[in-house]
């Protein structure tokens, strides 16, 4: 069966999640409302301004029906912004910023500073099987701390020396800070498509 995959489309880069999703042979739809929502088997929260998506979701009534859709199980993962949204913990935040608490970690707004705003680094990612990851990251988001229910995926060497997590796993969700939207690699879209096959 084909998996139906939602991408949350009330900003940021959705149109690339929805192209990712084509290649990996599943039929991505967009998601703006509670209807559309309750109609996919998976979801992706995309990259954007989290602060932003955060408001619009309250605003299109969605933050209750994402609460419940991810604690009843969907499958779901969030890149960048998203990885923000799925937090439980937000640093750097604004005061009203949303943390649905998908996964049990904190993150970091824009933890890389602004020398570093973008950049591109190799991530080692052992249970993605292949080359490493070419990680693309834009004022990207790192996890400062993890609950014992979550999978440290990747991390990245920052340039003081230290290791930071970028990518986790918790459960069904699934979060990083970098997009592998915007490269040509299907290897977290492949995994989310296969955890929402093994969902249903
Ligand atoms: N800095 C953005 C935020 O806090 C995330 C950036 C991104 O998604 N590329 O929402």
């Amino acid at each position: 069966m084909t998996a139906r995959i939602g991408v949350l489309a009330l900003q940021g880069d959705f149109r690339e999640h929805l192209r990712m999703l084509t290649q990996c042979g599943a039929d991505g739809v967009k998601v703006r409302s509670e209807a559309d929502l309750s109609a996919v088997d998976g979801l992706i929260i995309p990259g954007g301004e989290s602060t932003t998506i955060g408001m619009l979701i309250v605003r299109n009534g969605l933050e209750a029906p994402l609460r419940a859709a991810i604690g009843a199980g969907l499958p779901v993962m969030g890149t960048c912004a998203g990885m923000i949204l799925l937090a439980s913990e937000v640093l750097d935040g604004r005061p009203d910023q949303l943390a649905l608490g998908a996964i049990d970690m904190t993150v970091r707004r824009n933890a890389f500073g602004r020398q570093v705003d973008s950049f591109e680094s190799a991530v080692q990612v052992p249970s993605l099987p292949g080359p490493p990851i070419t990680a693309v990251f834009i004022r990207a988001p790192w996890v400062e701390r993890v609950g014992d229910r979550v999978q440290i995926l990747g991390t990245v060497v920052t340039e003081d020396g230290t290791d930071r997590i970028v990518a986790v796993r918790q459960g069904n969700a699934l979060a990083t800070s970098f997009h592998p939207e915007v490269t040509d690699d299907v290897r977290f879209h492949a995994l989310l498509v296969d955890m929402v096959q093994e969902a249903s």
